[in-house]
């Protein structure tokens, strides 16, 4: 399979998964730059925001409510956290199937490098 992401969802590949449901999954990211590093993925492939039709907006939005209850379970709402979604080469996406991050645990810089 060719998205690492899907071959996640499919459980063709292992990960540490935090949440999922019908539209959404939530797993550790593997090379964590944070104490809590959780992805958060829509089960629906889309390669980046640009390609986000009217359709995807129910499992976005569900995808930012997963974050808020992880960063709740995770004990990092109260004094902060971020949830980053990079679009293309300039902002850094790695993986073409559309996900956010779920950063907490330490304090971030504004603006971002
Ligand atoms: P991006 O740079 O596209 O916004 O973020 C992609 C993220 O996916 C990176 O933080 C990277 O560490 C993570 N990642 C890449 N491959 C895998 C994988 O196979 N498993 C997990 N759990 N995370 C991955
Ligand atoms: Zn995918």
């Amino acid at each position: 399979m060719a998205c690492v992401f899907c071959a996640i969802i499919e459980r063709q590949a292992p990960a540490t998964v935090e949440y999922e449901d019908d539209e959404v999954i939530a797993f550790q990211d593997i090379h964590p730059v944070a104490p809590v590093h959780i992805l958060i993925v829509p089960r629906r492939h889309i390669e980046t925001l640009n390609d986000v039709t009217p359709e995807d907006v129910p499992a976005l939005g569900r995808c930012l409510y997963v974050a808020r209850q992880l960063a709740r379970a995770k004990g990092i709402d109260e004094r902060g956290y971020r949830v980053v979604l990079n679009v293309r080469a300039l902002a850094g996406q790695s993986v073409y199937h559309i996900h956010f991050h779920l950063l907490g645990g330490r304090p971030f810089r504004w603006p971002p490098g």
